[in-house]
């Protein structure tokens, strides 16, 4: 039987329990949007609390098909009331941990309340599936290189940890949990939006760190044959996509090469201008600088993914710099920031990740700051030496470590690209305007993972289309938020049917892909407006800042200029 993992912080206790019944169909998002809103209903959580105070609960939890050989099943999902945005928050990470967790039997753990005390914990998990609050002062204002080290060097290398930095510590709301990579075991993937360092940090909790247990758990199946016949064929068809796939073979980089050209590449805060130098950061620069310093490719984030869109990235020495370095960040710390210096940029992603920040909303804000005139444009030493005070919590780290809006709001800018107080990531939604109707409608604020509808940018007689499309991949993405890797997801649209059966397979009743759509897609994002509404949002929050309906993009000509009436319909299903 599947367990959790209960802690309290406040009588620093944890508790073995076993896994509920009524959740076990449900992992990822579509668990933590069920969660809450029990805590709500239950009378445990007050919508509109606190999101910083006792009632707000951290939820880390595996997706619904954990411990199966079914490809990219092993995505961490970190929940709770966004301290960023006040709503609901889902933030997807890969690593090793959600691997590990499902090995100890574990789907979920919880941690409950405030620390009595000004201590920092870490969590362990041991080989032997003991789970203990133990002391981590010895952490304190550690970076998150310098914690998986010392983990190491306490528990060897057959572990995971989800620590966090100075930024989560200094309880920044722009703070991200850091989770080490499979094989490398750096700590650069990232529980990155939201905040949810920061609630981790108010906890007291600097690191989760589990053990391989001597025994993994077995997972029971209703029926394993037509779960492992379901798997091959699906497995298979994301293999073969994965090999048509520019983010297996280059790595999410490879999406510079297209948005570089087409105004969906921001510039300058989302001027809407075309960067000239995009291709000093695009693939082919990349991978030289790759192979000539030792670098790597194609390496896979979690064990058995067959995507593998993860990378290493060496310095001018060939010495270990930065891993799992990607589009967005690329995008906003460089044609954002009006920089085209990879290396820099490196150094950067580095920072963030060891400081435990999120690169969308560092990228994003130091944007704002520069058309402010905090800075130049163009300077990368400016940016690094910010992202020092962020470090040290001195000068202007504490605004820039409370994200973009922080930002914005306290240099006076007319110009935030922000929703629902959260970044927008590396895609102006003039020239996407299906992602801007997801960055204006998702219940997790302005975020593309929750549907990038890019492709479909310039045909004005499909706009008419265009909300459409994001609904549809918003539910999609929803589904595959709580059962895969949505890089994965985008290349199982051809067996996609079959995770109905993967389903059926693993839990029993019927093989429908009703099951994945509606219960884990259309469900989780209803409840999740759901929660939102409680904690306050209404139709107002579902816009972009005002600059995008009226500064024409200079690349295309294009505003953003979708009807607000469709876009509030967007979710009457
Ligand atoms: S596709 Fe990339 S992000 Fe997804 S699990 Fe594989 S390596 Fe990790």
């Amino acid at each position: 039987m599947w367990s959790k993992l209960v802690v309290d912080m406040e009588k620093a206790t944890v508790e073995r329990l076993p896994y509920d019944k009524e959740y076990l169909e449900l992992g990822g998002r579509a668990l933590i949007a069920n969660y809450m809103m029990d805590l709500v209903k239950t009378g445990k959580m007050d919508p509109k609390c606190d999101p910083m105070g006792p009632q707000n609960v951290l939820i880390f939890c595996t997706g619904v098909l954990a411990g199966t050989n079914f490809t990219t099943s092993h995505r961490l999902s970190v929940g709770c009331k966004s301290p960023l945005t006040g709503g609901i928050k889902e933030a997807s990470s890969g690593g090793y941990i959600a691997k590990l967790m499902a090995d100890q039997g574990l789907r979920m753990i919880t941690v409950h309340g405030l620390p009595a005390d000004d201590k920092l914990r870490v969590l362990h998990v041991g080989r032997d599936g003991k789970a203990e609050l133990l002391d981590g002062e010895d952490l304190r204002l550690a970076g998150t290189y310098e914690v998986v080290d010392r983990m190491r060097e306490r528990y060897g290398d057959a572990i995971s940890v989800a620590c966090i930095g100075p930024a989560g510590e200094r309880k920044y709301k722009a703070a991200s949990i850091q989770i080490t990579e499979f094989g490398t075991l750096h700590p650069c993937r990232v529980a990155a939006r939201g905040g949810v360092g920061a609630l981790m940090g108010v906890k007291g909790l600097k690191a989760v760190v589990i053990e391989k247990p001597d025994t993994p758990y077995k997972v029971e199946y209703a029926d394993k044959e037509k779960f492992q016949a379901a798997v091959k064929e699906i497995n298979e068809c994301i293999l073969n996509e994965a090999k048509k796939d520019p983010f297996h073979v280059f790595g999410t980089v490879s999406t510079i090469e297209s948005t570089g050209t087409n105004g969906i590449l921001p510039v300058d805060n989302f001027s809407g201008k075309l960067f000239k130098d995009y291709e000093k950061l695009g693939v082919k620069e990349f991978l030289a600088k790759l192979s000539a310093r030792g670098g790597c490719n194609q390496r896979p984030c979690q064990p058995g993914c067959l995507v593998r869109c993860s990378n290493v990235y060496n310095d001018e020495n060939g010495e270990f710099l930065t891993a799992g370095f990607e589009y967005e960040t690329i995008a906003l710390f460089g044609p954002n920031c009006h920089i085209s210096d990879l290396d820099k940029i490196a150094r950067m992603d580095r920072m963030c990740d060891d400081i435990g920040v999120d690169t969308i909303e560092m990228g994003t804000a130091c944007g704002v700051a520069m058309e402010c005139g905090k800075l130049p444009w163009g300077d990368a030493d400016g940016i690094i030496a910010m992202l020092e005070e962020v470090r040290a919590g001195t000068g202007f780290g504490p605004t820039l470590g409370d994200g973009c809006e922080a930002v914005g709001l306290a240099l006076g800018a007319k110009r935030i690209p922000t929703v629902k107080h959260q970044a927008m990531s590396g895609y102006d939604p003039r020239n996407t305007k299906g992602t801007g109707i997801t960055y204006a409608t998702s219940p997790q604020g302005a975020d593309h993972t929750a549907a990038l509808t890019m492709g479909r940018a310039f045909d004005d007689a499909g706009r008419a289309a265009q909300a459409y499309a994001s609904n549809k991949l918003q539910v999609a993405i929803s589904f595959s938020d709580s059962m895969m890797c949505l890089f994965a997801f985008s290349n199982v649209v051809p067996k996609k049917e079959l995770l109905g059966d993967l389903m059926s397979g693993l839990y029993g009743g019927p093989a429908d892909f009703s099951r994945v759509t509606v219960g884990l897609g259309v469900k989780t994002l209803l409840t999740e407006r759901a929660f939102n509404k409680m904690a306050g949002f209404t139709d107002a929050d579902d816009k972009l800042p005002d600059f995008f309906y009226t500064e024409r993009s200079d690349a295309t000509g294009s505003v953003f200029d979708i009807d607000q009436k469709e876009i509030d319909v967007l979710f009457d299903f």
